[in-house]
Order: structure tokens, then C-alpha cells, then sequence
């Protein structure tokens, strides 16, 4: 058995102090048959004398080792150990830190389409197991692609930081909102019947329609279109999607600015 610096200068102690307090004892015993026989010579008191010299000089030994030996020893390997656990510490934070930038989109703040799908399985298989609906709403910017060549990418970024706001000003907080493409987003809402999912998916629509974007001294709007279904308890989490993406197409092809179910 390999043992510490600390336990041998441990062990050590222990040793002198169970060495001293046998001394001890033995003076006692010494004194005791003394006592018993009715006399103390002056050799007596000599053997006496040496015996409590050599306790305690094993004493002072012991106090030594205590002060000179574990303290610092054991000093040092709590010290050891706090630098141990600040280095943890930092690599536990380092990678929450790089396991939220590796969910979130930077732009918006939203969370990325890696987190929507590993929440839509999540969801997928507890809500598989009660018996309340299960909504995705698909939502994606009505010709974009004008606002970025009219008003610059920057401008665009704009309203797509502003749309993000304003979907998670709409959403309740156990509804995942993110960003999934482009100028695409998706919102996984539980708890909500067809009626209303539809009626928060046009909320939001008209929110959106309803925002006023200044670039220079052009001021517009933008539209959105929406496809969104309801979970049918059986289908896997790309045929959910799937679903909503069709009417999401429908949406776009039937006039745009509209939300289809
Ligand atoms: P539709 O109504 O059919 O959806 O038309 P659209 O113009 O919105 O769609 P399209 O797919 O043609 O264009 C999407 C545009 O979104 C093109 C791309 O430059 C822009 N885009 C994608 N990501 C970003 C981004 O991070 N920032 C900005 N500013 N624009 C982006
Ligand atoms: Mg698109
Ligand atoms: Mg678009």
C-alpha cells in the first residue's frame, strides 16, 4: 500500500503520542507498586524524573511533527484541492457555456434548430404518454429576400431579431420557440387544441404584420406565413413536421400572409 506524505507524517505522530501516553502509563504503574510497598528512595524518584523527561520530550517531538509536519502538509493539500475544484469548476462552466452556444442561434438569441429537434422528440415521447395535444407551428417571412436587397443585410437582421422578440413576447414559457432556417422559425406549443393553436398562430401573424421598421427615412412592414398542425399521438417527430411544413407551403402559395391548419 502506497501511502501520502500526510498519513506518514500522520502515522508517525500517532506513534510518538501512543509511545508517550504508554510512558505515562508506566510511571503510573510504577508509582502504584511504590505506593503499594510504603517507600520512595530517591532512585525512585530518579527513574520518575527520566521517565516524565522522556514524555515529554516525545510530547514536544509530537508537537513538532504537528506544527512542522501536517500542518503544512495538510495546508498544501487543501489547497491542492481547491485549485482542483476552481479547475473544475471553470471547465463545468466552459462547457455549459459552449453547450448553450452549441442550442442557441446567435443572431436572435433564439433557440437553433438542433434544440427544436431534440425538444420536439422530448415532447414527442412525454406527451406521448399523457393524453393532451401537441402543436408545431411552422412560420416563415413573406418575401425576405426584398427587404435584405432593398434596405441591406443589416436591416434584415434587424427585423429578424424583432420577429424573434416578438414571438417569444407571444409564446408562454413552456413553448419551445426557435429559429430554424433563414427567416424560418418554429414553435413547438403544447396544451393546445387546434382552435387555439390557430388563434395564437394569428395573434402573431398580425403582431408581426403590425411591426413598424424604419431604415433611413423608409419606414415597412413585413408579412408572415404560417403552417401549423397538431400531433396525432402516433407519428414520428419528421412526419409532425412534415405536416406543417405542407401547410406552410399552402399558406405561401395561397396568397401569403395567412396561417393554414
Ligand atoms: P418567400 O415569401 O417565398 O419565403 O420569399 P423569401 O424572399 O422570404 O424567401 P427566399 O428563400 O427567396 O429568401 C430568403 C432570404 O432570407 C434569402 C436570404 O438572403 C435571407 N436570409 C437568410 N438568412 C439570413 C440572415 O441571417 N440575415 C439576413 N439579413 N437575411 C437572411
Ligand atoms: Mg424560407
Ligand atoms: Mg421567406
Amino acid at each position: 500500500m502506497r501511502l501520502h506524505k500526510t498519513e506518514i507524517v500522520f502515522l508517525g505522530y500517532a506513534a510518538l503520542t501512543a509511545t508517550a501516553t504508554y510512558l505515562i502509563f508506566l510511571l503510573k504503574q510504577y508509582l502504584d507498586n511504590r505506593i503499594d510497598v510504603g517507600y520512595a528512595d530517591l532512585s525512585a524518584l530518579s527513574d520518575i524524573n527520566s521517565m516524565l523527561l522522556g514524555a515529554l520530550a516525545i510530547m514536544i517531538c509530537g508537537l513538532a511533527i504537528a506544527m512542522l509536519g501536517i500542518y503544512p502538509a495538510l495546508r498544501s493539500a487543501l489547497k491542492e484541492r481547491g485549485r482542483l475544484s476552481e479547475v473544475t469548476q471553470d471547465l463545468t462552466k466552459k462547457s455549459a457555456t459552449y453547450q448553450h452556444a452549441a442550442l442557441t442561434d446567435p443572431l436572435t438569441g433564439l433557440h437553433n434548430r438542433r434544440y427544436f429537434d431534440d425538444a420536439i422528440e422530448q415532447y414527442l415521447q412525454e406527451f406521448g404518454a399523457i393524453d393532451y395535444p401537441l402543436g408545431v407551428v411552422l412560420l416563415d417571412l413573406d418575401h425576405f429576400k426584398n427587404i435584405n436587397d432593398t434596405y441591406g443585410h443589416d436591416v434584415g437582421d434587424d427585423v429578424l431579431r424583432a420577429i424573434a422578440r416578438c414571438l417569444l413576447d407571444y409564446t408562454r414559457h413552456h413553448d419551445v420557440v426557435a429559429r430554424v432556417g433563414g427567416e424560418e422559425f418554429a414553435i413547438l406549443a403544447p396544451n393546445l387544441d387546434v382552435t387555439a393553436l390557430n388563434k395564437l398562430a394569428n395573434r402573431i401573424r398580425v403582431a408581426i404584420s403590425e411591426i413598424t421598421f424604419k431604415s433611413g427615412e423608409d419606414c415597412f412592414q413585413v408579412t408572415s406565413s404560417m403552417g401549423m398542425t397538431i400531433w396525432d399521438g402516433k407519428e414520428k417527430a419528421a412526419a409532425l413536421v412534415k405536416r406543417a411544413d405542407k401547410n406552410l407551403y399552402v399558406a405561401k402559395t395561397g396568397g401569403r400572409d395567412r396561417v393554414v391548419s
